[in-house]
């Protein structure tokens, strides 16, 4: 609409001037306008039939890209990629607003997609993918596309069978464990999620006692990354860490070197609180954004995401467990176990929710 108020507009002032001396130089003007009316048409009306999907990702796999082409390849629909940390990423979303092109923000964390749920729109709800993913992994505006556990780690050297036997995340605040947990900052986002479950599980007045209780039992102030909590306990700084399942498997793949791989060999993994609801999981998934400009699209991409193809890519690439049914993880994370009680009962939708709580908690605690 825009375009043809530019031409009209300039048309009529060629009408009334066409006997002054800037004829020449009028026209000039007016054939100019014309061609960038021509060329803005052009881009709109590409833009309306472009068939493309513009993915803002904070997983910053190789493999990922490798995926995307098999679903162009598959459907004909370009994937255009935009990488980048999340913060970075959900802050030039919600900048961009009504201009952003972004339709789907994949990244890692239930939490992460359920505090960003104002910007994400309701549509992830066809068949296929309800029917792919359990309710407790998904809303109508995110859903999982692959899932991780965050367990404990021990070195098996110094913590016996019977002190593990029954271990829930509740009783890491045990005294028994004083000075012999090493755990991640409270600023991250697995910690937040972990303990947003268990204030839903537990309430908030228990976790905050809880919360005391993980701070006087850690052998170190809280520093770097799930795998250098691995890394301590391998090098006998702690006796047992809390890291994601993925975190292990990608050490003993050789990945990240020979010496994590040599360390990752001297830690155990446990599963917690197998008599009770169940291990705490997570997921990586993708979320629907508001006023997606390919909307269908990024509809049918999560769809492909959650294909036995995809799946398979996905798990033998990251480390994580496949988010649907029928498809096996990389042997590395099989050798871990999956005979593991999973807790499909906590709904991922609630770390989210209680992020700021567990926050709260766990910084009164005097967690760093
Ligand atoms: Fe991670």
């Amino acid at each position: 609409m825009k375009i043809g108020c530019v031409i009209i507009a300039n048309d009529n002032h060629y009408q009334y001037i066409v006997n002054d001396n800037h004829y020449q130089l009028t026209r000039e003007i007016m054939k100019k306008t014309i061609i960038i009316g021509y060329l803005l048409l052009i881009s709109f009306a590409g833009s309306l039939f472009a068939n493309e999907v513009n993915i803002f990702s904070a997983r910053h796999y190789d493999s990922d890209v490798q995926l995307y082409e098999k679903f162009t390849a598959k459907t004909g629909i370009k994937v255009n990629v935009v990488s980048g940390k999340s913060g970075a990423l959900e802050k030039r979303i919600i900048e961009e607003g009504a201009d952003s092109q972004a339709d789907l923000y994949i990244t890692a964390d239930a939490g992460r997609l359920g505090a960003f749920e104002a910007y994400l729109q309701g549509g992830l709800t066809s068949a296929a993918i309800k029917s792919a993913v359990p309710s407790n992994f998904r809303t109508s505006k995110w859903t999982g596309i692959a899932k991780r556990a965050r367990i404990v780690y021990f070195a098996p050297e110094r913590v016996s069978g019977s002190e593990l036997a029954g271990l829930t995340y509740e009783s890491l605040a045990d005294p028994k464990w004083k000075g012999r947990l090493v755990i991640r900052a409270s600023n991250n986002i697995y910690n937040q999620s972990l303990v947003a479950s268990l204030i839903k599980n537990n309430g908030k007045g228990k976790v905050a006692d809880w919360s005391k209780g993980m701070v006087s039992n850690m052998a170190r102030s809280p520093k770097g990354n799930d795998r250098a909590q691995i890394l301590a306990v391998a090098a006998g700084e702690a006796d047992i860490a809390v890291a994601n399942t993925y975190y292990l498997a990608l050490m003993l793949s050789g990945k990240k070197g020979p010496e994590q791989q040599a360390a990752a060999k001297k830690v155990k993994p446990f599963f917690p609180n197998q008599d009770g609801r169940g291990t705490h999981m997570n997921i990586s998934g993708a979320g629907l954004v508001k006023g997606a400009p390919n909307k269908a699209n990024a509809i049918k991409l999560v769809e492909f995401l959650l294909s036995e193809e995809a799946q398979n890519h996905i798990v033998n690439n990251t480390f994580e467990y496949p988010m649907i049914k029928g498809v096996s993880p990389h042997p590395l994370v099989v050798n871990m176990g999956l005979d593991f009680k999973q807790d499909l009962k906590t709904k991922v939708v609630n770390y989210g929710k209680r992020q700021a709580d567990a926050l709260e908690v766990m910084t009164a605690a005097g967690w760093k």
